[in-house]
């Protein structure tokens, strides 16, 4: 059978516009139906060729499909809002390069093969911000992440250890190319939170990205995390395949305060506590 065979349509039928409608709906195009009757009196009008309609029609739907992707990752991200990288301030943290925080934002470098970021820095240096911001980025980029405060996730997980899903749990989060676990090593946790923490690392490990922040650098782990060998097994891992960005600056909250009470004239990336006090 060839195509004209299978449609007997003559140019002077009428069309059924109400069935058109109900056809693209079962055909799962709904941006389609939303807007093709709209385009197609466009056509009519400008006289398109009916391929440019057809293009318009398809270019239309695969658009859409991509903003409602993008919405739908976003939402599952939970990343604080309003934390982007054209509002991050990089002459803040002259340690960390732009070029290659663009380079990661990409994704392909590092998610691709499950490398790990560790960004550290004492409170208020960007290290929340910034990584937030790399998350939008990525998910801009067609990637699936999520970001959570270590605590939150360490009681989730321990939840399902007690249900005895701690494993399917684990499994669920591979949905995600990167996990963002805010604040890593920031409240001392028992032997029963470092373990679901652990054994996480080791479940994502080579395939799975992590992005960690940290206050503390590795050598407080030892003190932070109550099993040592444990500890030393899990940072070999994360370091086995990671960038590190050491953000060791004042806190930019604190120093913006302290530039508001200077007033004008001084330039901002040089009022640090020391030379105000
Ligand atoms: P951390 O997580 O390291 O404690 P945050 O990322 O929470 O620090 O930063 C504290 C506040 O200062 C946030 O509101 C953040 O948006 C802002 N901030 C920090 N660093 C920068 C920066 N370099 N540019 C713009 N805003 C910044
Ligand atoms: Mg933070």
């Amino acid at each position: 059978m060839t195509i004209s065979d299978s449609t007997s349509a003559k140019p002077s039928d009428p069309i059924d516009i109400g069935r058109v409608t109900l056809m693209l709906g079962e055909l799962k195009l709904p941006a389609i139906k939303a807007v093709w009757q709209e385009i197609a009196a466009r056509a009519d009008k400008e006289g398109w060729p009916a391929a440019r309609f057809l293009a318009a029609l398809a270019e239309h739907e695969i658009a859409e499909r991509t903003r409602r992707r993008f919405e739908r990752h976003l939402d599952e991200a939970r990343l604080p809002p309003g934390k982007t990288l054209a509002t991050f301030d990089f002459t803040a943290v002259p340690m960390v390069s732009k070029a290659q925080v663009m380079a990661l934002a990409a994704g392909d470098s590092w998610l691709e093969k499950g490398a790990n970021l560790i960004l550290f820095g004492p409170p208020g240096g960007g290290k929340s911000h910034l990584s937030a911001a790399l998350g939008l980025a990525l998910i801009e980029n067609g990637w699936r992440v999520l970001f959570t405060r270590t605590t939150d996730l360490v009681q989730k997980l321990q939840i399902a250890r007690s249900e005895l899903q701690l494993e399917s749990a684990l499994a669920k989060l591979d949905k995600y190319h990167l996990l963002i676990l805010d604040d890593f090593a920031y409240v001392t946790k028992d032997q029963a939170e470092t373990s679901v923490l652990f054994e996480l690392i080791g479940a994502r490990y080579e395939r799975r990205s992590i992005l960690i922040t940290a206050n503390q650098p590795f050598g407080e782990w030892g003190k932070i995390f109550p099993d040592q060998a444990m500890t030393l097994a899990a940072v070999d891992r994360l370091v086995h395949h990671a960038t590190i960005l050491e953000m060791n600056v004042e806190s930019y909250r604190r120093r913006a305060a302290i530039e508001r009470r200077q007033g004008p004239g001084r330039p901002p990336s040089r009022a640090t506590t020391k030379n105000s006090s």
